[in-house]
């Protein structure tokens, strides 16, 4: 039996799957398959089995990437999302999977590798192609990036100059997100910085790794814990034909899915713990409450999916990429990162 039931009542939600390489760290227990991939013709690039216990768990996505997918492929894949985005659409494209399954690569990719890089880079690039073109059409843009991490339902500002600010000032009213009568979400305080081009992004994705290293070594491991979401506005008007657009474009490296063991965790890590789950299982919630056409979608129940509000549901559009790691020891939460996207699907 396929989990795809409520496939035709998605609307505006994809689910992408993608399962990255062995790895040499992944160890010798791999010899057995855990994860191939049907090529009928009904499931041929949309289907996936998971072995577990000698039971085959078969599932169906939007498009299924294998370990042989290249970066080049992925993007080609999301690049009308993307360009949608220029057109005044409010896009998110979210990683979703355990630590070690591939959400920053398939994000961010290998920095300085043309080959390697991820759909962030390649999304700015396009983009900024894009403006150039559109340029000759009289329309002229302006656009403007920020980054945060949300961290134990706090936020934190990866581009503020003041490093430490945010996570030990105490401050509530710092970081509050609010909501304008438009619809529109803010943080306030938040650093937003003009951006011409996709150099000039590049130059701040590396200054908020940075940051996001800082964090990494004070707080345990933070960025896996952690959901980064990278924020691009863009305005565009077009005099002669007196129109305006104004689009998000919403790239979100969540924290690691992974059911932290529930007898080990204490204190912090406890805390840390519970507001994963609780962030990550309220995303869940407003995506399938979108995705069934749900009169209620609780946002409110956690600061990720308040944040994004306006850019989930409505007209917007939201692609969900589900990683997965095709390691025998892997092999449980595989299962739950695909039973969770299956259920969006
Ligand atoms: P996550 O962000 O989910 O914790 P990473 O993106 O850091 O996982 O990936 C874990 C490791 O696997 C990294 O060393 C990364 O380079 C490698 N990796 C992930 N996906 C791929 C892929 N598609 N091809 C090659 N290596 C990959
Ligand atoms: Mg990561």
């Amino acid at each position: 039996k396929l989990h795809n039931t409520i496939l035709e009542l998605k609307g505006n939600i994809r689910v992408f799957c993608r399962v990255r390489p062995l790895l040499s760290d992944d160890g010798i227990d791999n010899v057995t398959k855990t994860i191939s991939f049907p090529t009928t013709t009904e499931a041929l690039g949309r289907g996936i089995e998971v072995v577990q216990h000698g039971q085959t768990h078969p599932f169906m996505f939007d498009k299924v990437f294998t370990p042989q997918s290249s970066q080049e492929e992925v993007f080609v894949e999301i690049s009308q999302l993307v360009q949608s985005a220029l057109d005044g659409y409010k896009v998110c494209i979210f990683a979703y999977g355990q630590t070690g399954s591939g959400k920053t690569h398939t994000m961010m990719g290998t920095p300085g590798s043309y080959d390697d890089k991820g759909l962030i880079p390649r999304s700015l690039e396009q983009i900024f192609e894009a403006r150039e073109k559109l340029k000759e059409q009289g329309w002229k843009y302006e656009m403007q990036v920020s980054m945060l991490e949300i961290y134990n339902e706090t936020i934190r500002d990866l581009l503020s100059s003041n490093k430490y600010s945010s996570t030990d000032s105490g401050n509530k009213q710092q970081y509050a997100i609010k909501h304008d009568s438009n619809g529109n979400t803010s943080v306030a305080d938040l650093t937003i910085v003009d951006v011409r081009s996709s150099k000039e992004v590049a130059f701040l994705l590396n200054r908020a790794a940075q940051s996001r290293s800082v964090g990494k070594t004070q707080m345990n491991e933070q960025s896996s814990r952690s959901h980064f979401v990278f924020t691009l506005r863009i305005s565009g008007v077009n005099e002669t034909m007196e129109q305006h657009v104004q689009g998000v474009l919403n790239l979100i490296d969540l924290a690691g899915s992974e059911r932290l063991s529930k007898s080990g965790s204490t204190g912090d890590r406890l805390k840390e713990t519970q507001a994963i789950n609780k962030s990550l299982s309220s995303l869940t919630d407003v995506i399938f409450a979108l995705a069934k056409k749900e009169e209620h979608v609780p946002y409110r129940n956690s600061k990720l999916t308040y944040l994004l509000q306006p850019c989930l549901g409505g007209d917007s559009k939201t692609l969900m990429v589900v990683n997965v790691s095709p390691a025998q020891s892997s092999v449980n939460e595989s299962l739950c990162s695909l039973r969770f996207a299956a259920r969006v699907n």
